[in-house]
């Protein structure tokens, strides 16, 4: 059985999906459903990386970078 340790240091892999063993993922899953405080903690963990991921700029592609360095090029 898991403790609440446990599944605060496991929620980061279950919130950015990270492969978990079928075994770690039941655990946790178990703890969830018994453990309200972790529930909350996983619920705010998924919430905040999720406002990251809106946060981060998008990635340039490497298509618009070549254009760029040629349009850079052409120029006097
Ligand atoms: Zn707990």
């Amino acid at each position: 059985m898991l403790k609440c340790k446990d599944v605060t240091e496991k929620a980061d892999a279950l919130v950015d999906g990270t492969p978990l063993s079928w075994r770690e993922r039941t655990a946790l899953r178990v703890h969830l459903l018994m453990c309200h405080h972790c529930r909350r903690y996983v619920r705010q963990l998924r919430a905040l990386v999720s406002s990251l991921r809106i946060a981060e700029p998008s990635p340039v592609s490497d298509d618009h970078v070549d254009k760029v360095l040629n349009d850079l090029d052409r120029k006097p």
